[in-house]
């Protein structure tokens, strides 16, 4: 064949065809399930913070043996996409839950089905200013709205909410404004910083400048079109969220659960990674799988030490 029909043919027949078969692997991977990967167990201990993930943005948090569950969506499906790596434990598997914490009502934040699972074990649910309608029909003991600004404290946690850089309404076309928060969780002089859904922006240098974190826990994916990134971090820029917090650790969050953009499913944790290794701070980013976990370093130690210490007196 010569040269000119080489092109041709290229032009003709290999291009759209390897378009139609990239387009057809992004359709399918929105509807893909993935498998399901053995869980640690889970440990509520008074001494400790251990953080495990759950998928997405929902990760469980023992924070000194109270538990908080982040943007719980324990569903196998969204209303689109379907979940791709299974989450690291079902409803069942989860103990009681102290309290709910919720960034905002997007469908990939605020599942309502998976709240009803968690409706009879949960005390306290925490979500954003005007989202009460939409679990009006669930008996929690306790719902609070928190607004940007406000906080909840008691005797055993301070939670304040932050306006992130992102939106509010449930799906785009709705009338109501809803709130949209991040939020610091502050027990026994630790913090950690949920940053729940949002691009990059100043309020991670105004709350790092007020708050010495040991934990963030930074979304890191839906960037792509670039467009998406008006609402939602790249890795690198979480990276950046990270520095301007001060914070001691980072855990990525928000990635490998959903496709929910353009994205190849494993880039954000790779970009993520190579990144943190890069500006040599590697070894305070914990990059978890669902149904792994994160333990602070110190906290566990120093409190045995105390315990073995004070039965030796
Ligand atoms: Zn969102
Ligand atoms: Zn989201």
């Amino acid at each position: 064949m010569s040269p000119r029909n080489k092109r041709k043919l290229k032009k003709a027949v290999l291009i759209p065809t390897y378009s139609l078969l990239m387009l057809l692997k992004t359709l399918t991977d929105f509807f893909r399930r993935g498998q399901h990967l053995p869980s640690e167990p889970i440990v509520i201990n008074p001494n400790e913070i251990r953080i495990w993930m759950v998928g997405h943005a929902t990760v469980l948090i023992n924070f000194f043996g109270i538990t908080i569950l982040t943007d719980p969506v324990l569903v196998m499906s969204l209303p689109i996409p379907k979940r791709r790596i299974v989450h690291g434990y079902k409803a069942e598997e989860l103990p009681p839950i102290d309290y709910i914490i919720i960034s905002h009502a997007h469908l990939d934040h605020f599942d309502l089905r998976s709240l009803r699972m968690l409706v009879n074990k949960t005390k306290t649910i925490i979500i954003p200013k005007e989202c009460s309608d939409l679990i009006e029909k669930m008996p929690f003991k306790s719902t609070t709205e928190l607004h940007w600004g406000e906080i909840l404290k008691n005797n055993e946690l301070t939670v304040t909410s932050y306006q992130p850089e992102h939106w509010g309404k449930r799906v785009p076309w709705e009338r109501q404004n809803r709130g949209y928060n991040c939020y610091t969780f502050e027990r026994n002089g630790r913090t950690i910083f949920f940053g729940g859904d949002t691009a990059y922006g100043q309020h991670f240098k105004k709350i790092g400048q007020n708050h010495q974190i040991d934990i963030a826990l930074l979304p890191i994916s839906a960037y792509k079109p670039m467009f998406m990134e008006l609402h939602h971090m790249n890795p690198l820029e979480a990276l950046d969220a990270f520095k301007d917090l001060k914070s001691e650790h980072c855990i990525p969050i928000h990635w490998g659960s959903f496709r929910l953009t353009l994205e190849r499913m494993d880039e954000p944790p790779r970009l993520f990674k190579d990144q943190a290794e890069r500006e040599g701070i590697a070894s305070r980013t914990h990059i978890l799988p669902n149904g792994k976990s994160f333990s602070l370093p110190g906290i566990f130690e120093t409190d045995n030490n105390l315990q073995i210490k004070t039965a030796l007196i």
